[in-house]
């Protein structure tokens, strides 16, 4: 196993190497992590309704699990099928206005799932090319045929839906907020040209459920847009601070991904007082609109912070901030004088982004307060004019 080590060593030289870092929770201080010994405000982390740490969910994960035990001792299909399963699926119907919804382990899974479960070979899969990984390995693993479209360009993915127009089953996937640029997808465009080439759309919500929408619902649904989307997936371990995932549409779909979608299959149900904590976390995501309405106010403060201070960030409320410094060991520098000022956030390098697009990403969260970032702002920038990474 020589080779590993070769490989490795290559990685490092290239500053793609990457480890694990421990980062640990900050008793009483929401936002925050400690790393090395230091306190730090966490840029990283995806609660973006600061959700993680509500007691109102710790309060019923805990009954659950006194209630029912630990774990669910089988698949659904099995007998790990709780009756508190049902329950919460019938209130994701509700909640996204849609015929049923089914639940999954996590959102890497239920892409996994759902695109192996629609397209197989002869079908085509046309995907963003900034599309999450997950979407990127389920494609692969349906044996579809994977077309890329250029990030964002409607007239790219025009001409290959009509390249491809006598394929099989056509299925368009699109994260809806991507997840390492913080922009949206043109999802009005998207449905027309889905109608248009008679192909199926699935919108990814991991960024934008809980984030937008009067209830949280997602992009789709603050667009209207929510019925000309065929497939629905959203994630729980993001802005409801919990873990797992959904898949909403008809009822016929989700009797299929019962049918079909492996990791709901060959793998065991999430214990119940995990769906206890999503029970919970649904409800505080419709109701306490006031985490939205911060996180966006947060997120336009935050931008336009930075944007004074000379950095190109895109225009928008996601809560997902990229500054793109390019080359890896940059990014690298930038993220461990960031961690000297007191600000955890990580550099995201390729593969997760493209060649020579290293970044940092910032990531809000409505348990920051604005003096919390008005005070980050100030320290990036600082940081930022000391490496370079800003002209003086
Ligand atoms: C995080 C993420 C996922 C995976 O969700 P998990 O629940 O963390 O497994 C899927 N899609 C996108 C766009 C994501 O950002």
């Amino acid at each position: 196993m020589k080779w590993i080590e070769d490989e490795l060593r290559k990685l490092e030289d290239r500053s793609l190497n990457r480890s694990l870092q421990i980062s640990a929770t900050v008793s009483g201080h929401q936002g925050y992590v400690l790393r090395r010994q230091k306190t730090l405000l966490d840029l990283s982390s995806n609660d973006y309704l600061g959700l993680a740490r509500h007691p109102a969910i710790a309060a019923a994960m805990t009954q659950a699990l006194l209630a029912e035990g630990t774990g669910s001792g089988a698949s659904r299909l099995i007998t790990g099928n709780r009756p508190p399963y049902g329950r919460l699926e019938d209130a994701l119907a509700a909640w996204q206005q849609s015929e049923a919804a089914l639940v999954f382990a996590n959102g890497y899974m239920a892409n996994l799932g759902v695109i192996q479960a629609l397209a197989g070979r002869g079908d085509v899969v046309f995907s963003d090319r900034l599309n999450h990984a997950s979407i990127v390995d389920g494609i692969g693993l349906s044996r579809a045929e994977h077309v890329r479209y250029r990030h964002n360009d409607m007239e790219h993915l025009r001409l290959l839906l009509y390249k491809h127009r006598d394929a099989g089953r056509k299925l368009i996937v699109t994260d809806a907020v991507f997840s390492m640029d913080g922009d949206q997808a043109p999802l009005a465009e998207l449905v027309a040209l889905k109608r248009e080439y008679g192909a199926i759309l699935m919108v990814d919500e991991a960024h934008s459920g809980g984030v937008y929408g009067a209830r949280g619902e997602g992009l789709c649904h603050a667009l209207g847009l929510q019925s000309g989307v065929d497939v629905h997936v959203g994630t729980f371990s993001k802005a409801f601070g919990v873990y797992g995932a959904y898949v909403s549409g008809s009822r016929t779909l989700i009797r299929w991904l019962v049918n079909k979608a492996r990791p709901v299959i060959y793998s065991t149900a999430l214990p119940p007082s995990v769906i206890a904590g999503i029970t919970e976390a649904l409800n505080l995501v419709q109701t306490e609109r006031h985490r939205r309405e911060r996180l966006a106010a947060s997120s336009r403060q935050f931008r336009s912070s930075l944007r004074m201070a000379g950095f190109q960030v895109g225009p928008g409320d996601s809560p997902i901030v990229p500054v793109v410094v390019g080359d890896n060991a940059t990014a690298l520098r930038f993220s461990s004088a960031l961690e000297a000022e007191g600000i955890a956030a990580v550099a995201v390098r390729p593969p997760t982004v493209p060649d020579g697009t290293a970044r940092i990403r910032f990531s809000l969260s409505a348990a920051h307060t604005p003096d919390d970032l008005a005070d980050a702002a100030n320290r990036i920038e600082r940081v930022a004019l000391r490496l370079g990474v800003l002209a003086q």
